[in-house]
């Protein structure tokens, strides 16, 4: 089949969902223009910005770094070893691998130094390991961008991690999480900084291709500690309509967000009133609603009984 942009070359990348097919030229400039339009129509970024790219050493994130270095954007990249036996020794050595290859900077958290490693912190726990890993994950990415004056966090969740999310609120009408599930989440007053998620338009079989074709060498393996997280039922859910009906996954979150036109405020709590500020942590300064916020009680709950035993 030929590439139906240029009618010359092969089509490598074949789209169903955008009715396409592109040979490798053509299907990076769709993917770059696929990126250029997800920042604009929210104006996520601007070139003044300096961006913290948050690497997990998986092909959305690495992809992500690289598009908007290509971009133009001021980058650094920061990773988070999450202290998981084998798994986060691969992911950390891609990610830094990638870093030293394109000569970017990254900064690196070892949770282990941190004294929260997760296999550690889910068992000190009640809440869901995959939650536990994204609080302390959230809590890290704005604490390094504010501390070292970075404007904005950004994160390579694509269309398939933004559609399942959304099919989850809306199987729990969990109206809380709808509320605030957005593309961008603006800098808070009260000391969060601004969360962006360019890659919402593009699939994740599109963001595969791209790494693949530009040669980025990512950790294939999912995370063993992930491997009953309810989102992968909603992505085969989704996977399936997707085969039978191209292109409903994009209608679907599209939809959402054009009917959900306001870009919700960003904060620490979901269900906490907007009259209330939040307070700083007199542990850490992150901003809680509590006396100590939910990392630095977590931390002390790890520490007492790894001091015991
Ligand atoms: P996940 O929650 O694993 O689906 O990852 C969603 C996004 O969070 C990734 O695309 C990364 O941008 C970021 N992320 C996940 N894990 C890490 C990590 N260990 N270090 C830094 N960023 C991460
Ligand atoms: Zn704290």
């Amino acid at each position: 089949m030929k590439c139906k942009r240029c009618r010359r070359s092969e089509a490598a990348v074949d789209l169903p969902s955008h009715n396409s097919a592109f040979c490798p030229e053509c299907f990076f400039v769709f993917f770059r223009r696929q990126v250029e339009e997800g920042i604009r129509k929210f104006r996520m970024l601007s070139p003044s910005d300096r961006v913290l790219v948050c690497v997990s050493g998986g092909k959305d994130s690495l992809v992500l770094w690289d598009i908007l270095s290509e971009l133009g954007f001021r980058t650094e990249g920061l990773h988070i070893d999450l202290g998981i036996d084998g798994y986060s020794a691969r992911s950390r050595e891609k990610s830094l691998a990638y870093a030293v290859s394109r000569g970017k900077e990254l900064i690196v958290v070892d949770l282990r130094a941190e004294g929260v490693p997760i296999p550690a912190a889910a068992k000190r726990s009640s809440k869901e390991e995959c939650a536990v890993c994204g609080t302390v994950k959230r809590y890290f990415f704005n604490r390094i961008a504010a501390e070292r004056g970075f404007t904005a966090v950004a994160t390579g969740h694509n269309l398939d991690d933004e559609a399942a999310r959304l099919l989850g609120n809306l199987l729990h009408w969990d109206s809380d999480h709808l509320s605030r599930q957005h593309p961008l989440l603006p800098e808070s007053a009260d000391g969060l900084v601004r969360k962006v998620k360019p890659l919402w338009r593009v699939s994740e079989m599109e963001t595969a291709a791209y790494g693949f074709l530009k040669g980025i060498d990512y950790v294939t393996e999912e995370c063993p500690m992930s491997e009953d997280a309810t989102s992968l039922v909603y992505k085969k859910a989704l996977s399936h309509i997707e085969d039978e009906m191209p292109g409903t996954r994009r209608r679907f979150y599209q939809g959402f967000l054009h009917q959900n036109r306001d870009v919700p405020k960003n904060s620490v709590a979901l269900d906490q009133g907007e009259e209330t500020p939040p307070v700083k942590c007199i542990s850490c300064g992150a901003p809680t609603y509590t006396e100590i916020c939910s990392f630095c009680r977590l931390k002390e709950k790890v520490t007492k009984t790894r001091g015991r035993s």
